[in-house]
């Protein structure tokens, strides 16, 4: 028996107002074809007033179209209308003694993210930021692993985060002398590569030259090993590429990093010697996070060098960062540096750096409970050592 609906008896649902695109989240083509579609600018002129509009928003950094002076009082209105470049809320700004500047940003009721500034890594100094709130991984040491995905950030969502460092550190426009801000990392909550298009998009933007010109070679992906993605990842954004490897055999990286399950570790590294633009002056960081009588013996590092011969890479050895419920430990300061010189004599770079901005960390239990959740994780999450000893070469490589 089949059964015919009349779809055209059904009352229509009462459309909500679509909220106004952010162009700051759009590429230059992307707002193009945006202005275009919005009938505010006709097609001949879209590509120039794209151009225009995209200078006053990431090279100048306004926040009102009616900041852009050399655009039509009546355009202006227009665009208004149809779409904004105002940023989200800073529900909190931290300084640390070192330095080091921590931002909370609502980007949306319940949707909270921390966006790192450190001083002196890289070339100036270099933000980590996130690409979802939450992860959808559960790394057994990695608090956000404890929290399900909130959802996935938009590219403005990603690129806001840049620009409300930038509104702080007084970067604009953005193409001023000696700027602060010189590197990109995301190593904030979230795996990007599971929110590739919106990552890709926001490298493009971060990255023209119109606009905050951050050299891709200086914008790092660090991911936990989505294998199929990371063709992907060099081809559109052509970033520095960084492994969460923590492991140096399958049966303990199923434990940590349990993604592995999926891309085990010879398609991982697979994965690895073909990502496109791999060299000497663009070599992979692996991130191995050190943990106490887990993974930081001798014979593991031996392990890590044989692992990762022949493949450009440097190694980055984060002091695991506890968090309360934690079964896991930091290794000993020791230890730590028994397994770096082992990695140091097979003629690999493996930076181990103090964590920065624990002051301001530690303050961050006073933060508002309706952000708790999201905040406690992304504390965790973000690993200054960790983002530190990814760009600690960052120079020879600029001068490569
Ligand atoms: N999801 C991506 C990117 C964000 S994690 C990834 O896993 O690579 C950034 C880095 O911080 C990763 O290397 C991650 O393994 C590490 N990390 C997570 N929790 C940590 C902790 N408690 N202590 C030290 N480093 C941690
Ligand atoms: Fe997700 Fe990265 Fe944490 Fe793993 S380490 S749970 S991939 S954020």
């Amino acid at each position: 028996m089949s059964v015919t609906l009349d779809l055209s008896r059904v009352a229509p649902a009462v459309d909500a107002p679509k909220p106004p695109i952010n162009l700051s989240g759009l590429t230059r083509p992307q707002m193009v074809a945006a202005l275009t579609e919005s009938g505010v600018v006709e097609h001949g002129k879209a590509k120039m007033r794209a151009t225009q509009i995209f200078r006053w928003v990431h090279h100048r950094g306004v926040t009102d179209f009616a900041q852009m002076s050399d655009v039509a009082k009546e355009t202006r209105a227009r665009l208004a209308d149809h779409f904004t470049i105002a940023r989200p809320e800073v529900v909190e700004r931290q300084v640390s003694k070192d330095g080091t500047r921590k931002w909370l940003i609502r980007m949306a009721p319940g949707v909270e993210v921390e966006t790192v500034y450190i001083p002196s890594v890289g070339r100036a100094g270099a933000l980590c930021v996130s690409s979802q709130v939450g992860c959808t991984l559960n790394c057994s040491f990695c608090h956000t692993g404890t929290q399900a995905l909130v959802r996935n950030l938009t590219a403005a969502e990603i690129v806001a985060q840049v620009q409300i460092a930038k509104d702080d550190l007084g970067e604009w426009p953005s193409d001023k002398e000696d700027r602060l801000l010189s590197n990109i990392v995301f190593m904030g909550m979230g795996e990007p590569l599971y929110n590739l298009g919106q990552v890709a998009d926001a490298i493009e933007i971060i990255s023209d030259n119109e606009g905050i010109t951050i050299s891709r070679r200086r914008i790092t992906v660090s991911t936990s090993g989505v294998v199929p993605q990371l063709q992907a990842l060099g081809d559109k954004t052509q970033a520095m590429l960084a492994i969460s490897l923590h492991a140096t055999n399958d049966a303990l990286r199923d434990v940590l990093v349990p993604l592995n399950k999926k891309y085990p570790l010879d398609q991982l590294m697979a994965g690895i010697r073909a990502y496109p633009g791999l060299s000497n002056a663009r070599r992979v960081t692996f991130e191995y996070v050190m943990l106490k009588g887990v993974n930081d013996s001798p014979d593991e590092a031996r392990a890590l060098v044989k692992l990762i011969k022949g493949i450009p890479a440097k190694v980055n050895l984060i002091p695991f960062n506890p968090w309360p419920g934690t079964d896991y430990q930091c290794s000993d300061w020791a230890a730590i540096e028994a397994f770096a010189a082992i990695l140091n004599r097979a003629g690999y770079s493996s930076p181990i750096r103090t964590p920065r901005g624990r002051d301001i960390l530690a303050a961050c239990g006073q933060l508002k409970s309706e952000s708790e959740k999201v905040r406690a994780s992304a504390m965790r999450k973000l690993s200054m050592a960790a983002m530190a000893g990814v760009l600690d070469d960052d120079e020879d490589e600029a001068a490569a």
